[in-house]
């Protein structure tokens, strides 16, 4: 098989990078901060940009502040003996002189590259000094005949931060040397169609810096393509994997959850019917559920969850509940201990913070089938956490967890146990097959009928004052009002400094009324705050966005957002849905600094005429770009290096038209195997299952 064949010459690639020259232990170490350790690594590793080293002149004809590549005659040092001095060396050729100046360099360094009397070629920016040509710590200086080499535009990668330009290329230079030519992975008659080039020759040219930009060159959407296709390999091997998997069916009667309707004040709306159907149909089969359930934010995603966790917990098994923070899975723990309540179902919850003492008595419990339904935080997953019978595992929120995490959630579970995930992010639809094409889907659509559209209104923060009266109006009528702080930083150390300003600002505008709440609170001070906005001993919770995900106040009516122009509208829709969630009108009120420009103004019209997320993402993508698309940039998982959603829209269809075509023995093909590796997809698959 003449892939196979290649295989040796394709090897290297996957070798750690310290086995190429020139990268020792420092080398190695810098590029391993930066994500780099196998050679293949540096594939990935992108040009932005490009230093023009290919004009060369003699030295009447300098222009200062040009780079130049030139050649000189060494002539004389000038090796001053005082500290702080840089040394100097005077070089001519035929029409003229100019001085090289180092700084930090060693006597016997420059001597040794720069000897009396020898031409060499140098290259660096020119500038003019007390009336002299001179270049600063040239970054080449080499024999006359290497000039082929220098003289060219070289690429520049953010890692010459840290590892200067010569260094980078020689690393850089052994990996495009070695580069063999791989027989075609993809169909060679598509391939011609898409006026593709080969692997090869595309990864040669995004090496290139001045091509890089272009995001709808043949040879970036060759590797975007590689790219989506190696994605949804991944998930295709991922789903065949589990499809094989069987396990024992779960036997209910539905028992429990007739008694949960009779609990629940509303009923259920058909959407929610519709999913806790399709779940219970899951749950009764042999195969292993595997599903995510999307919703927009308020939609009732928890209550379905909830009736699947029944169905399995009547039939003998116990249940986890996955939530990404502290504060939402004391919710759905308060929630579940509300709406169980005479179920005989035994609820519990363990997170990051719970008490050892506490924590190994519920663990202890847990071994013995005595709790049904465990809620937590990912501390839920740790080693040490067993179950007599799992049957069922909920993960909330499923966006901040990435591919691989949530193959180890499945994994973990054991061979009976389903998998059922909740995400309130909205996928465009071009790429929903790309990030869940391993699971089957499910979608709430509709909202709780009772609910109205919140009312969305901006206003400038140097009218504040003409809210006051409205907030006090809607405290007196016992609402419940949201602050929301600008986040000025990524880093929640910095970004809680305008929550504790603006609380102390409120407190004395209402006092006894304002509660804070921000990242860097312990566990038990936010459940202490959040305890006194549920019983409505406080009217203000001023917050950073430490609220964002899932919280449930179905009191609080009004939302204020302050320097809204920092969200996403995703992100905004996201905010506005934790209130409005009960039977009053809500309120969303989006404060900016300044005059708003004409994008912002659109953007304000997009949230004030549209309740869906769906819709509001795909407009917020179009304005932002993909990678602030909520939940993808907060998660810190990159999905694509090179393949970007908005512009490579038609690829991702095509992938996926192209490997519904490859059926389960063909995906098994080595030459696939190469593609994995090369995109790190394979060790998630090993590790599956
Ligand atoms: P999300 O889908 O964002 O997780 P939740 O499950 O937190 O939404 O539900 C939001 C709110 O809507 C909760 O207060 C919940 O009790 C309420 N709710 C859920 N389903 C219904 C329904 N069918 N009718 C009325 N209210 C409902
Ligand atoms: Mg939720």
């Amino acid at each position: 098989m003449p892939f196979m064949k290649s295989v040796n010459d394709i090897n290297f690639l996957f070798e750690n990078v310290k086995n190429l020259d020139g990268v020792g232990k420092n080398i190695s170490a810098y590029l391993k901060n930066k994500k780099v350790e196998k050679v293949k690594d540096l594939l990935w590793n992108l040009p932005y940009s490009a230093t023009d080293r290919s004009r060369s002149v003699s030295l009447d004809r300098l222009e200062v502040g040009k780079i130049l590549t030139i050649k000189i005659l060494v002539k004389k040092y000038n090796f001053p003996r005082i500290r702080n001095l840089p040394n100097r060396v005077n070089c001519i050729d035929e029409t003229g002189k100019i001085d090289l100046i180092f700084f930090n360099s060693r006597e016997g360094y420059i001597r040794k590259v720069l000897p009396i009397n020898k031409w060499v070629v140098v290259s660096g920016k020119i500038n003019f000094f007390k009336n002299k040509y001179q270049i600063t710590n040239p970054e080449y200086i080499s024999q006359i005949e290497n000039l082929n080499y220098i003289q060219q535009v070289i690429p520049k990668y953010s890692l010459t931060e840290g590892i200067n330009e010569k260094k980078y290329r020689k690393i850089i230079d052994q990996v495009f040397e070695k580069l063999p030519n791989i027989d075609e992975w993809h169909d060679v008659n598509f391939i011609k169609k898409m006026n593709f080039t080969t692997w090869k020759n595309s990864l040669t040219k995004i090496h290139q810096a001045e091509n890089v930009k272009d995001l709808n060159s043949n040879f970036i959407r060759r590797l975007a393509y590689d790219e989506i296709f190696a994605n949804l390999l991944l998930l295709s091997k991922s789903r065949y994997k589990i499809k094989k998997s069987k396990k024992k069916i779960k036997i209910f009667k539905g028992l429990l959850v007739r008694k949960l309707l009779r609990n629940l004040p509303f009923s259920l709306t058909a959407d929610q019917k519709f999913v806790s159907l399709e779940i219970e149909n899951d749950l009764k089969s042999s195969n292993r559920m595997f599903r995510i359930m999307q919703g927009d934010v308020g939609s009732g995603k928890t209550i379905v969850s909830f009736i699947g966790a029944l169905n399995t917990i009547e039939s003998g098994y116990q249940v986890a509940l996955m939530a990404p923070t502290e504060i939402l899975a004391h919710q759905h723990f308060r929630l579940a201990e509300k709406i169980f309540d005479g179920l005989g179902v035994n609820v519990s919850l363990i997170t990051g913070k719970t008490e050892i003492s506490k924590k190994k008595n519920t663990l202890n419990l847990l071994l013995k089938n005595k709790i049904n339904f465990l809620i937590g935080t990912h501390s839920l997953f740790q080693k040490k956490i067993k179950f007599f019978n799992l049957g069922l595992v909920i993960i909330d929120e499923q966006h901040k967890f990435g591919v691989r995490q949530r193959i180890e959630f499945a994994k973990k579970g054991g061979d009976n146990c389903d998998v059922l995930l909740m995400s309130a992010t909205p996928i465009p639809r071009t790429m929903m097959m790309s990030i869940y094409g391993d699971m089957d889907s499910s979608k709430i659509k509709e909202k709780p009928a009772k609910r109205k559209i919140i009312k969305t209104l901006s206003k400038p923060e140097s009218k504040v004052n003409e809210l006051w009266p409205f907030i006090k109006k809607r405290i007196e009528d016992g609402e419940q009002i949201f602050w929301v702080c600008p986040l000025i930083d990524e880093s929640k150390k910095l970004d809680y400094t305008s929550a504790i300003n603006k609380f102390s600002f409120m407190n004395k505008k209402f006092p006894n009324k304002v509660g804070l709440i921000h990242g860097s609170m312990s566990g038990e001070e936010k459940k202490i705050v959040i305890q006194k906005f549920l019983t409505k001993k406080i009217s203000i919770l001023v917050s950073t966005t430490v609220i964002e995900v899932g919280i449930d106040f179905p009191n609080a009516t009004v939302i204020v957002i302050e320097n809204a122009n920092k969200f996403g509208l995703a992100q905004l829709h996201q905010l506005r849905g934790r209130v409005g969630r009960g039977e009053k009108q809500g309120f969303c009120i989006l404060m900016f600094k300044g005059s708003l420009s004409k994008n912002a103004r659109k953007r304000i019209q997009i949230l004030r005429n549209s309740d869906d997320g769906f819709f509001i993402a795909e407009e917020d993508m179009k304005l932002r770009g993909f990678g602030d698309l909520i939940g993808f940039k907060q998660s810190g998982i990159k999905y694509f290096k090179l393949a970007d959603p908005i512009h490579h829209s038609d690829l991702f269809q095509l992938a996926e038209e192209n490997i519904n075509l490859i059926n389960e023995k063909k995906i098994n093909d080595p030459k696939y195997n190469f593609l994995l590796r090369l995109f790190d997809k394979v060790d998630i698959i090993q590790d599956s299952f």
